[in-house]
């Protein structure tokens, strides 16, 4: 029998044209893929296992690292969030991680540590942002001291992020990458800036390194478009299946609150997936679902379990599959429609939905 459970199909092909775009778009620049958050809900190891080009990976927290190396990976992991506690620092080395170093404290933690071996860092300056990195007057000691110190590999790796990227007619990234380079000056080290938007969109800002996320899995960073207009192909499908095809009149409500009234007699398909699925509540009477190549729209509200659908007169049968969204159905335009950005909908996945890799 056909699973019932919500499935997300996780296309490696697609994973590696996406990389592939991004070394066309970048040729001169090494790629640091951004795989936090379980590679943006796409699962993490094998999107590591797959991404055999890439010369290294991003990850947030030191849990994660730790978990690419449990499941084997021996290239190169950056924590983007740096340490958190001293203590970290001993599995820092023992792993073989890398550093980003965004403030003070961490800059004094690091070098009166006592480590095993030096460690690579990247000093991390706030350009703009004002989320992570060290003040910009603080660069010159900060790189010094750390420079100086046995713990610390040489030459220091630079970097900073953008703030605004995915917005073409925005000054700010300018303004960004001026401060940075002003900040740098000419200090020795390898320099990395751009993430997905600004390796679409600011080839003046790829430098030695740049740390793709969004865009290795298809999808694109900007407000509006989607990732095929960037030549990207969407790495997730997430589909499930019918299970019940019933039959409503004309002024029937449907489903809780009765927020959907039929406004003639039809038919409506109820698909096995919900927000504990990390489908979006906000979806309700607010998105189409793809049902044997037909587009049809979601109607009343989301449920935990079960979506209803509108299908009208269409063929439908209890076990066909629906698309939540992929190639057929782009997540940036659920995203848009419910107000939020494809990265939440791909992180908020949950453990309910069944993953393969093809
Ligand atoms: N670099 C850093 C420091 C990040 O925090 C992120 C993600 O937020 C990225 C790169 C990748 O960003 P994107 O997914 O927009 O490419």
């Amino acid at each position: 029998m056909q699973s019932r459970r919500p499935q997300a199909i996780i296309n490696l092909n697609a994973l590696n044209h996406n990389f592939s775009r991004v070394k066309q778009l970048a040729p001169a620049s090494k790629v640091l893929a951004v795989l936090k958050a379980n590679a943006y809900g796409h699962g993490m190891l094998a999107v590591a296992q797959a991404l055999k080009h890439s010369d290294a990976l991003g990850v947030a927290r030191i849990d994660e690292a730790l978990a690419l190396r449990a499941g084997g990976i021996t290239k190169p992991i950056v924590l983007l969030e740096g340490f958190f506690h001293p203590d970290e620092l001993q599995q820092v080395v023992a792993s073989n991680l890398q550093l980003v170093i965004h403030h003070r404290e961490q800059a004094t933690a690091l070098v009166a540590a006592r480590l095993d071996a030096p460690v690579r860092v990247w000093l991390k300056v706030d350009s703009g942002m004002h989320r992570l990195g060290i003040y910009p007057d603080e660069f010159n000691e900060l790189h010094q001291c750390l420079s100086q110190s046995a713990n610390v590999q040489t030459p220091i790796r630079l970097m900073s992020h953008f703030a605004c990227s995915d917005e073409l007619a925005n000054p700010v990234t300018l303004r960004q990458l001026q401060l940075f380079r002003q900040t740098i000056a000419d200090t020795e080290g390898e320099v990395s800036l751009a993430n997905s938007a600004a390796i679409l969109n600011w080839p003046q800002s790829h430098a030695d390194w740049v740390r793709p996320g969004l865009m290795l899995y298809g999808v694109s960073p900007m407000a509006d478009g989607s990732g095929n207009t960037q030549g990207l192909q969407p790495v997730m499908t997430l589909s499930s299946s019918v299970i019940a095809v019933r039959h409503v009149k004309a002024g029937e409500a449907v489903g809780y609150g009765g927020s959907w009234i039929a406004a003639h007699d039809t038919r409506l398909a109820v698909v096995a997936i919900g927000y504990g699925d990390g489908y979006p509540r906000a979806a309700s009477n607010n998105a189409d679902v793809v049902i044997n190549g037909q587009r049809l729209p979601v109607v009343g509200r989301v449920s935990m379990d079960m979506i209803t659908v509108d299908i009208g007169k269409q063929s439908v049968a209890v076990g066909d599959n629906v698309i939540l969204w992929g190639p057929q159905l782009p997540v940036e335009q659920l995203a848009q429609r419910v107000d939020t950005i494809p990265y939440e909908l791909l992180c908020n996945i949950t453990s309910r939905v069944q993953f393969s890799y093809v």
